[in-house]
């Protein structure tokens, strides 16, 4: 199996999942021939079984939630139904802070015993799943237990940095990702309103893609005054001002690991 990416959705935040101006299903990862899956929001099974190719949810080897919040952790439990097909082969296994687990739980106790293990994401730890080593290491700055994800095989490592408002230590914690995808939920930082200022803007994702100068940057996740701007010039935007190589993703826009990181 080839490394890549695929985009299943592009959606950030409730205004743009709500009304589905971009589809809100999570991000299939494909790495060193384990599948995992990043944030299964709404629309997510729907999207694996649309996509072209189909994605097939019994090749999952892990789902892995970021936190609770719906957009990202909606279609947790069907997705864990369909990994083991009915619950009927127990395998794979869930990757979520103990927040989305027990605080304020997203995920259905009876699915729960279908998976091999129920991992529990912290700050500054680490799981190993094959070769691929998954870590967490801060967490963000956002009203629930939220974890960026940084995952590393001997070839590559990709960070996502998903919802948090700025702060200095992101740079820090994610500075040696060859691959940087990053959630821009907002356009600017002015007249922010009460629930949305727990997020980054276009401005911080530049201080951020700067400071950690990966290869390659993706944004996504984009809520309404970034979908209304063009995301595309936006990246364009980013990759003049920071010189490193930017794009925008949409839904189902595929990324290439070999390729595109060489
Ligand atoms: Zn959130």
């Amino acid at each position: 199996m080839a490394d890549k990416i695929k985009f299943l959705g592009t959606a950030g935040a409730r205004f743009v999942m709500v009304k589905q101006l971009r589809s809100s299903a999570g991000t299939w990862i494909t790495l060193d021939d384990k599948n995992l899956l990043l944030d299964p929001g709404p629309g997510t099974l729907v999207r694996c079984a649309k996509s072209r190719p189909p994605l097939d949810p019994t090749w999952l080897d892990a789902i892995i939630l970021s936190h609770q919040h719906i957009d990202h952790a909606n279609d947790v439990n069907i997705m864990i139904e369909a990994m083991t097909t009915g619950g009927y082969s127990k395998r794979g296994a869930l990757y979520a802070p103990k927040s989305a687990l027990e605080d304020d739980p997203i995920v259905l106790t009876y699915v729960r015993d279908y998976l091999n293990g129920v991992l529990i994401l912290k700050e500054g730890t680490s799981h190993r799943l094959g070769n691929v080593e998954i870590s967490t290491p801060v967490r963000h700055v956002h009203p629930v237990e939220t974890y960026g994800v940084v995952f590393k095989t001997p070839k590559y490592t990709l960070s996502f940095i998903v919802d948090t408002r700025f702060f200095p230590d992101l740079i820090k914690k994610y500075k040696k990702s060859d691959l940087l995808v990053i959630n821009v939920v907002r356009h600017d930082g002015k007249g922010g309103k009460r629930l949305d200022v727990d997020h980054l803007n276009l401005e911080d994702v530049k201080k951020v893609v700067a400071g950690i100068s990966p290869k390659q940057a993706i944004l996504t996740h984009f809520g309404y005054t970034m979908v209304r701007s063009k995301p595309w010039e936006l990246a364009a935007e980013v990759q003049e001002e920071t010189g490193v190589r930017t794009i925008a993703a949409s839904d189902g826009t595929e990324f290439d690991l070999q390729k595109g990181l060489g």
